[in-house]
C-alpha cells in the first residue's frame, strides 16, 4: 500500500540512514515498535529531550523510556541486579520496562529521566528499532508518539493522526504487533508492577521464582502511567456496559455477538485478549474520528493481557 502521506517512509537503508542522520542533529523521528509507535531522539541530549517533552506536551516530572541496543550499553547508564539479569535473559528484546538505579557517571539527559535517581530501561524487538539503534553511538528515549494523556499510535498513520507534519521523519514498521505500552517493573527494591502490558504478572513471578503483584498505592506517583487519566480517546468511556444508552454513544463489543449495529466495535469476534489489546487503540481512535460523544465498552475478562486492557479502560474513563 503506497502512503499517502510524505512524512511516512519505508524503512530501508538509506531512510533509516536519513533518520540516523536527522536524530544525530538532534532532531525527534517518529519510530516503529513491537508495543505502540514512539517518539525518538538522542538520550543523552538535553536538546533533542526537550523537543520531545514540548511536542508532546508531556509534563516534566513524567520521565522517559529510554531504548538500548544491548546490555553491555545499558550497563554503562544503570546499575543492574539480578532480578533484571533473569528476566532479561528470557523476555528481552521484549515489551518490557525495568526502572534501575541511574550510575552516576551515566550521560542520560536529567531532562529525560525527570532528574529522577532511576532510569526507565527497554530493548526493543521491533526490527526497525533494533536496526536504528545498531547505527548510533546513544541510546534513544522514546515516549509513546502520541500527545500526552490521549491515545497511543498503533501505525503510522496514527502518528500523523496526532501530530500532522510536524514530525517530518516517520519510519514504517507496518502496525504494532502488541499494540499496548510495554509492561513496567521497578527492579529497585522488591519488584513490582508499576504498569501492566501483554508480560503478566504471572509471568514475571514464575521467572522470578516469587509473587509479584502490580502496585496499585496511587498516594506516592511512581510511574505517570499511573496518573488517573491517560490513554483518553477524549470522549467520556463508560466500562462494563451490555448496551449503549443514545444514538450518540459507540459500543466496544467483546466476543461473538448476535446483533449487528454501525455502532458496535468488536475487540474480537474470537474472545481472543490478545487480538482484544491490538485492536484496542485503533478501535477507541476509529470511534473518536467518526465523531461518536461517548463510548460504551463490554465487560472484559479481567485474566491476563485483559488486566492490562481495563488498567487503560479505566485511566481513560476517569474524568
Ligand atoms: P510512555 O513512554 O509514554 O509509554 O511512558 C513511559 C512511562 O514510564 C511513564 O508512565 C513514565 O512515568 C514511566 N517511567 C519512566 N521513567 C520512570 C522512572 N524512573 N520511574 C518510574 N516510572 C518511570
Ligand atoms: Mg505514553
Amino acid at each position: 500500500m503506497k502512503n499517502i502521506y510524505p512524512n511516512i517512509l519505508k524503512s530501508n537503508l538509506k531512510n533509516l540512514y536519513r533518520a540516523k542522520k536527522n536524530i544525530e542533529n538532534n532532531n525527534i523521528i517518529g519510530l516503529p515498535t513491537e508495543t505502540v509507535y514512539g517518539l525518538a531522539g538522542n538520550a543523552y541530549s538535553n536538546k533533542s529531550v526537550k523537543k520531545i517533552f514540548h511536542i508532546k506536551k508531556r509534563p516534566s516530572y513524567n520521565p522517559l523510556i529510554i531504548h538500548f541496543k544491548n546490555l553491555k550499553n545499558a550497563k554503562k547508564d544503570v546499575v543492574i541486579n539480578n532480578n533484571f539479569l533473569k528476566l532479561y535473559s528470557v523476555l528481552c528484546p521484549g515489551p518490557i520496562t525495568f526502572i534501575l538505579k541511574k550510575k552516576h557517571t551515566s550521560k542520560i539527559s536529567k531532562i529525560a529521566s525527570a532528574k529522577k535517581k532511576t532510569i526507565a530501561i527497554r530493548f526493543p524487538k521491533h526490527n526497525v528499532a533494533k536496526k536504528l539503534l545498531g547505527l548510533l553511538k546513544f541510546p534513544l528515549a522514546a515516549p509513546s508518539a502520541n500527545i500526552s494523556s490521549k491515545l497511543s499510535p498503533t501505525s503510522p498513520n496514527d502518528v500523523v493522526d496526532e501530530f500532522k507534519d510536524k514530525i517530518k521523519i516517520i519510519l514504517d514498521g507496518g502496525k504494532s504487533k502488541i499494540g499496548l505500552e510495554s509492561t513496567i517493573i521497578d527492579l529497585t527494591n522488591k519488584p513490582r508492577i508499576l504498569r501492566p502490558g501483554s508480560i503478566t504478572s504471572e509471568k514475571i513471578s514464575k521467572i522470578l521464582n516469587k509473587r509479584v503483584t502490580i502496585y496499585k498505592k496511587t498516594k506516592e506517583i511512581k510511574s505517570p502511567g499511573q496518573l488517573k487519566i491517560h490513554y483518553s480517546p477524549g470522549i467520556p468511556v463508560k466500562m462494563n456496559r451490555i448496551i449503549n444508552s443514545n444514538k450518540n454513544e459507540a459500543l466496544i463489543v467483546f466476543g461473538k455477538i448476535y446483533k449487528k449495529s454501525n455502532k458496535y466495535f468488536n475487540l474480537s469476534k474470537k474472545g481472543d485478549l490478545n487480538e482484544a489489546a491490538n485492536n484496542l487503540y485503533k478501535i477507541l481512535r476509529k470511534i473518536k474520528n467518526k465523531g461518536f460523544k461517548s463510548i460504551a465498552v463490554n465487560k472484559i475478562p479481567n485474566v491476563g493481557i485483559g488486566i492490562a486492557i481495563n488498567d487503560r479502560l479505566r485511566k481513560a474513563s476517569n474524568k
